[in-house]
């Protein structure tokens, strides 16, 4: 069906055709929850671990869909736009390749198919590959909600496990990545392919004639939300970039992290990878 009535089934399934009605259903239905590609709400709610009152699947409305270049160089990408169409997109950019590089690396190839990059934003889990990605490229967050529309730095979006800015009542709409210079790679140790990530590092970066002119730095896994650390970035900007100074900056980045320990790796294990992770991500993209 392609309205806003609910389908016969034990918890009432909508699928509004506009972001408007889809506000609307949020507002009289405030335990009820959108469904994104389903790749983690379901699962929840099978084993219990989510109740919800509806569910309102976005599927139908359109302009939470597709990737498009807008005039100042930035990407828009639309809320419900696959990790797998992002890893097969060729409009990006420059830097703006991180997104491909990381919707390519997230879980198997039938879970990108299905699972979005709004609600990975929406999910928040601190080992998912997003956060960090987001954080490095300088994304913004295009958010709807009952107050109107408004847009967050993706450093101030990841706020905790599981913790976002969204308010009650909000819908991610759309990631806005801004044009960036250079080049872009995302770097993800895992136990095995398919795994979220025990450590994952994203970085930005641009050379000119063997001079760092910019970079962007984020730590994914490590600690409640991705961590960027101005001294690290500050530390390689400007000069030469070898592999001591890298390694340098990998060690400032760790000392800024607080990971857990669990199946993936110790805290100790983590911290411990992170220099040679990040100097080897940084060269990379500085080469
Ligand atoms: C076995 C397995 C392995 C995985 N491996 C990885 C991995 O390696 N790396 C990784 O990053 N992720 C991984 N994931 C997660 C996957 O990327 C999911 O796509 C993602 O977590 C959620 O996206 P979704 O579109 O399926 O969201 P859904 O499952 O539909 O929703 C997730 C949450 O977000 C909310 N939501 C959905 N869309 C919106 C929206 N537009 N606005 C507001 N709220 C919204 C829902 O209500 C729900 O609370 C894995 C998942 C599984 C099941």
């Amino acid at each position: 069906m392609n309205d806003s009535t609910p389908a016969e089934t034990d918890v009432p399934l909508y699928r509004p055709a506009t972001l408007t009605q889809a506000l609307a259903l949020l507002r009289d239905n405030p335990d009820a929850r959108p469904l994104g590609g389903g790749q983690t709400l379901v699962p929840m709610l099978t084993l219990g671990y989510a109740q919800v009152s509806a569910i309102i699947a976005l599927a139908d409305i359109a302009e939470l869909h597709g990737i498009t270049r807008l005039t100042d160089g930035s990407v828009r990408i639309g809320a419900m736009t696959t990790h797998a169409e992002i890893a097969a997109c060729t409009t990006f950019v420059g830097g703006q390749s991180l997104l491909s590089h990381t919707a390519g690396q997230i879980a198997d190839p039938a879970i990108r198919s299905f699972g979005t990059i709004g609600g990975a934003c929406a999910h928040g889990d601190t080992v998912a590959d997003w956060p960090p990605s987001l954080v490095a490229a300088d994304a913004r967050v295009v958010v709807a909600g009952p107050g109107g529309n408004r847009e967050i730095r993706a450093q101030d979006f990841f706020l905790n496990i599981l913790t976002t800015a969204l308010e009650p009542g909000e819908l991610v709409v759309a990631i806005v990545v801004p044009a960036l210079a250079g080049r872009a790679f995302y770097r993800k140790l895992a136990r095995v392919e398919g795994d979220y990530a025990t450590v994952s590092v994203a970085v930005v970066g641009a050379v000119d004639k063997g001079i760092c002119k910019s970079l962007a730095i984020a730590i994914g896994a490590c600690g409640p939300a991705p961590v960027r650390l101005a001294s690290a970035e500050a530390l390689l900007v400007g000069r030469a970039v070898n592999r001591m100074s890298a390694e340098e900056a990998g060690t400032l980045l760790a000392r800024a992290t607080d990971p857990i320990s669990d199946v993936r790796g110790s805290a100790a294990y983590r911290k411990r990878v992170l220099p040679r992770i990040v100097a080897e991500t940084v060269l990379e993209v500085l080469r």
